[in-house]
């Protein structure tokens, strides 16, 4: 599967629109977030919290691109009623199972889009006493407010496009695509 070509099975896909960030884009600026990761942990030992389900992509290969002695966990959250835009109200569905006290603690995300989730899970997260609380987020949108919502890393900011594949699905699909393509929600209910 090339990084720049839809693979076979989504090539009358019609809904597939354009390749946004291609693998070699994402390979190349985790590796920039990894190496800040580790200059800025360096001597400490963070837990990585990775979003399900859309994180889970971006979160094993910024694992690899962190030379410290990570620990990883993961938490699910879902929003009632969701459409392509998050619908007001968040629901935890996985906790942790990892103690947050004094922990040096890196939330992963795919998206912020309206902030609603972050928003949620910090106020979560916060609350059980960690050392430190940062997000990193692989794409966040023009419009989002990141200094509110303490944004330290993003991979990429985007315009107002609903997109699929690395982990990011429209209705439990196209998560296995290597690269982030436009996806045409215009005719679909997307959850
Ligand atoms: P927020 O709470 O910031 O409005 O929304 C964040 C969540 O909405 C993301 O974690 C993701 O699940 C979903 N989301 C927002 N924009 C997109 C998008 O363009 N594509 C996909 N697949 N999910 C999105």
């Amino acid at each position: 599967m090339s990084g720049t070509e839809h693979p076979i099975h989504l090539s009358d896909d019609p809904r597939i629109g354009n390749i946004l960030l291609t693998e070699e884009q994402l390979t190349s600026r985790i590796a920039e977030l990894g190496a800040q990761i580790t200059e800025d942990y360096a001597g400490r030992n963070p837990l990585l919290v990775c979003v399900l389900r859309g994180a889970y992509a971006f979160a094993t290969d910024l694992c690899f691109a962190i030379n410290l002695p990570i620990e990883l966990d993961f938490i699910a959250v879902s929003s009632y009623g969701a459409t392509t835009r998050t619908s007001g109200v968040v629901r935890l569905v996985k906790d942790l199972d990892v103690d947050l006290t004094d922990r040096d603690v890196i939330l992963v995300e795919d998206i912020v889009d309206t902030g609603l989730t972050l928003r949620y899970l910090r106020r979560s997260l916060e609350a059980r006493g960690p050392a430190s609380l940062e997000v990193c987020t692989l794409l966040a949108r023009e419009a989002a407010d990141l200094e509110g919502l303490g944004v330290r890393y993003v991979g990429f900011t985007i315009g107002g496009d609903f997109v699929v594949g690395y982990g990011l699905d429209a209705n439990e699909k196209y998560r296995n695509l290597r690269y982030l393509a436009v996806f045409d929600s215009s005719d679909t209910e997307v959850r």
